[in-house]
């Protein structure tokens, strides 16, 4: 069975996108066989690996409506034992007829079940909504990026809640992998107060690994590729390998 790793923050803009093509991306470099799933009708990371959305025969609100289409859906990308099940802006359509769906929560995770990866990272939207609960219901394990800034804890404690709830109906086995900071900025006090804030509030769950506020990081996703491609001696790239490297034996070491 596939470790599924789920990138969730209902904020925006927090890195979900920046860190599940670059998680996905070492992992597989490291060799592994590597999914990464779109499940943001933005299809940031559909686009950010390359892929033109228009271009698009089907897509993952096919693997949400019959889970047997979600191997046709599979891409392979241009990046070594990485493939993407892509999303397009109509998932924001699918996501609203889903609601009146017979296990309406599930679909993701039985979408999910008929395929054969070592890990599938789950890139999900900026909500709460029913795309971020199916994500949520077929994950193994839960990763939260937190932009290092000053309101960075307002949101956690619904997040928490969300995934309380979800473990409590739909998936006892939801595990809280870590916490990650992003876009810290090593100049200013308020990064590393902010982080140490973080800390605080969990024990234990945040990343030693800091992602640093980076250009390279930003810049990469309009070229179509990860950062290992755009400029692996960045220090974005040498944080995202760090994770990845960080990630795969908290994993190991738990199963
Ligand atoms: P959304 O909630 O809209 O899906 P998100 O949480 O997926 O957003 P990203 O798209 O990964 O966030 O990042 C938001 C913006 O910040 C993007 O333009 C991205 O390129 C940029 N960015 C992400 N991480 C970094 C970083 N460490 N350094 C600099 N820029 C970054
Ligand atoms: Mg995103």
């Amino acid at each position: 069975m596939a470790h599924v790793i789920t990138i969730a923050n209902q904020k925006g803009g927090v890195g979900k996108t920046t860190t599940s093509i670059n998680l996905a991306t070492y992992l597989a470099k490291m060799g592994s066989r590597v999914l990464v799933v779109d499940l943001d009708p933005q299809a940031n990371a559909t686009s950010g690996l390359g892929i033109d959305k228009r271009t698009l025969k089907a897509t993952v609100q096919h693997a949400l409506s019959e889970s047997r289409y979600a191997e046709d859906a599979l891409l392979q990308t241009d990046f070594d034992n990485l493939m993407l099940l892509p999303a397009s802006p109509e998932l924001a359509v699918a996501e609203i007829e889903l609601v009146q769906e017979l296990g309406r929560e599930q679909r993701l995770k039985q979408a999910l079940s008929k395929l054969s990866f070592d890990y599938i990272i789950v890139d999900s939207p900026p909500a709460l909504g029913l795309l971020t609960v199916n994500a949520l219901t077929a994950a193994s394990h839960v990763l939260i990026p937190v932009q290092s800034e000053f309101y960075a804890l307002e949101g956690l404690s619904q997040l928490l809640d969300t995934i309380q709830r979800v473990r409590q109906a739909l998936n006892p086995n939801l595990d809280l992998l870590g916490i990650l900071m992003t876009m810290h900025d090593p100049r200013t006090s308020l990064s590393s107060d902010v982080h140490a804030q973080v800390k605080q509030h969990f024990p234990g769950k945040v990343f030693d690994v800091v992602i640093p506020r980076n250009v390279r990081l930003a810049e990469a996703p309009s070229h179509g590729v990860p950062i290992s491609e755009h400029d692996r001696w960045s220090k974005g790239a040498r944080s995202y390998k760090k994770l990845a490297k960080q990630v795969d034996s908290r994993i190991k070491k738990n199963t």
